[in-house]
């Protein structure tokens, strides 16, 4: 073969290789896109204004070449775990481990090694070894409203007393059913102990304390200018249970998965290159592949379900973040997520310490 010929067919296959690249490139790129737009259809619960999340942060692929991964280090969750139940450590943490996910664990101090059905404090250092964290949630899961205070005292300072005896400074804590934090005087005490505190009832946590259109508040104080609670606090963190019934209806395993991704990409809107304005915090209880087990409490989940959602999470570039990773920024009066882009350039100056109470009475 003579150069002119090699040349030529060096050329010709150049420009195959083009239009093979131009022919294949609009098919190359949406793949992963065209998952999670699907499953964010009606993903909003918050900020209906706020334009499909579907085409958040798709400017990108616009001329078909970048590759689909401007969210991905957007998209948070916080996992939670309450009431101590052994099968959190059987089922859920080998789940949790396979991805590297991490939770919060909110331990009733005196269910502890009470019987087989709950956590032994060998199983609370497990999680606490392996990168988890331990929160507490009362000593007898006792609704705090309405109990004497002799009773607030031993549920919320008995037990930081008991967890501290054991090796654990839990400085969150969370409201067992929720109750109890829109309270004052509850609100008082879990002050003195506690440094954040948790409830339920809202899908998404705000970092900024707005986006809760039923429940309009300029930031993120404990108190509102006529006095009483604001809604979402440094006391009144929210989150929301993950329950099988909903509105009394029974939902099947694939509407709670769909339930589950709606929920997770609810924060879509909100958060965008790295920065974190809203994270789902989901709540779970115990878990069983037992039906009977199941169905005597809505918390209850099944845990081919668990396994399903948490692999959704991981495929789709969800990090899990703890509870101690959300910081507050008593100048602002915002939260923000520790050691994110955010938090680096607003200059946010460390949160006070557990022991500097904000509130008074
Ligand atoms: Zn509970």
């Amino acid at each position: 073969m003579n150069l002119d010929t090699g040349f030529k067919s060096i050329r010709l296959t150049l420009l195959c290789v083009l239009v093979a690249l131009v022919l294949l490139a609009p098919f190359s790129v949406p793949l992963a896109e065209s998952k999670s737009s699907h499953h964010s259809k009606s993903s909003i619960t918050h900020g209906e204004s706020a334009a499909s999340p579907g085409v958040q942060g798709n400017s990108g692929i616009s001329d078909g070449a970048s590759p689909v991964t401007g969210n991905n280090n957007s998209k948070v969750i916080m996992i939670n775990f309450d009431d101590s139940y052994k099968t959190q450590v059987l089922y859920a943490k080998p789940i949790l481990d396979q991805y590297g996910f991490k939770a919060t664990f909110f331990e009733v101090c005196g269910w502890v090694d009470k019987n087989g059905e709950r956590q032994t404090w060998q199983d609370v250092a497990g999680l606490l070894h392996d990168g988890n964290e331990i929160a507490s949630h009362t000593m007898t899961h006792a609704h705090l409203n309405g109990v004497s205070t002799s009773k607030l005292y031993f549920e919320l300072g008995g037990a930081k007393e008991c967890f501290v005896k054991h090796g654990y400074p839990v400085p969150l804590f969370g409201y067992p059913d929720n109750l109890g934090s829109g309270n004052k005087t509850v609100v008082n005490v879990v002050s003195k102990y506690y440094y954040m505190a948790r409830s339920g009832s809202d899908p998404l946590m705000f970092l900024d304390c707005k986006g809760y259109q039923k429940h309009p508040q300029a930031n993120c104080t404990t108190f509102s200018p006529d006095g009483s609670l604001n809604y979402v606090n440094i006391y009144d963190i929210r989150s929301q249970s993950f329950d099988h019934i909903h509105s009394n209806t029974e939902l099947s395993q694939p509407q709670l998965f769909q339930q589950f991704v709606q929920r997770v990409n609810s924060q879509i809107p909100y958060n965008k290159n790295g920065v974190i304005n809203a994270i789902p915090i989901i709540t779970f209880h115990n878990l069983t592949y037992s039906n009977s087990v199941y169905n005597q409490l809505p918390s209850t989940i099944m845990v081919p379900l668990f396994a399903q959602m948490m692999k959704y999470l991981h495929d789709n570039g969800f990090k899990t973040l703890t509870m101690d990773q959300l910081g507050y920024d008593s100048t602002k009066n915002v939260f923000y997520v520790k050691n994110t882009p955010s938090q680096s350039l607003s200059n946010i100056k460390p949160a006070p310490t557990p022991s500097t109470s904000r509130l008074s009475f």
